[in-house]
């Protein structure tokens, strides 16, 4: 067998039809992610990565566990999961369109060492969308801090993976940033732009 650099898990997060737009005809988050993960494998693989895609098809759905756990199961260098965003639904309707922008969750388990890699990438993503700068985050487990919130970060680092991200590729309830999350061109561009951070960073 070819020696490759290392295999990277990429997770399109949620299915098909996840998390739909309520103003963006034909918008699902789910599909989005899902296009935007073959862009990404094919980057990665020009690059000399193995890939392991969570979803095969886009129909794919499989629990949050094992998006991460396979990670670890594989000896995957690094786990990415791609998303866009939503506000609280809380707040005031304008301030509900208005609010874009990207942010990286990365995990606790290695802070020092994943920390970069998450700035780099959430900048990589600016870059592209030319959005807002959310920033990088943890988000630590309510029940154990030791461990992230997020079960597929939580999962992967878990497992042995502790290279373990989440970005949230701006909001899909802004007219702005769904509009290049629709796009096929920009989403090339965008995962162009983060397969050169992972090109960078392993
Ligand atoms: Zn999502």
């Amino acid at each position: 067998m070819e020696k490759t650099r290392g295999i990277i898990v990429v997770d399109a997060g949620h299915g098909e039809k996840g998390n739909p737009h309520t103003t963006r005809e034909g918008f699902y988050e789910g599909t989005q992610n899902y296009k935007l993960s073959l862009y990404l494998r094919d980057e990665l693989v020009a690059r000399g990565f193995e890939v392991k895609l969570t979803r095969e098809e886009v129909t794919d759905d499989p629990e949050l566990m094992w998006r991460g756990g396979i990670a670890g199961e594989i000896g995957a260098v690094m786990f990415i999961s791609l998303h866009s965003n939503a506000p609280a639904t809380n707040i005031p309707p304008e301030e509900y369109i208005a609010t874009r922008g990207v942010e990286t969750y990365y995990s606790v388990k290695d802070l020092e060492g994943n920390a970069p890699i998450a700035k780099a990438l959430n900048d990589a993503v600016i870059g592209v969308m030319n959005t807002a700068d959310r920033g990088i985050k943890i988000r630590r487990s309510n029940e154990n801090p030791d461990e992230d919130f997020y079960r597929v970060i939580r999962s992967a680092a878990n497992s042995g993976c502790v290279r373990a991200f989440l970005v949230e590729h701006g909001f899909h309830t802004n007219p702005e940033d769904s509009a290049m999350l629709q796009s096929d061109e920009y989403l090339a561009k965008i995962a162009k732009a983060e397969a050169e951070v992972i090109d960078k960073f392993f």
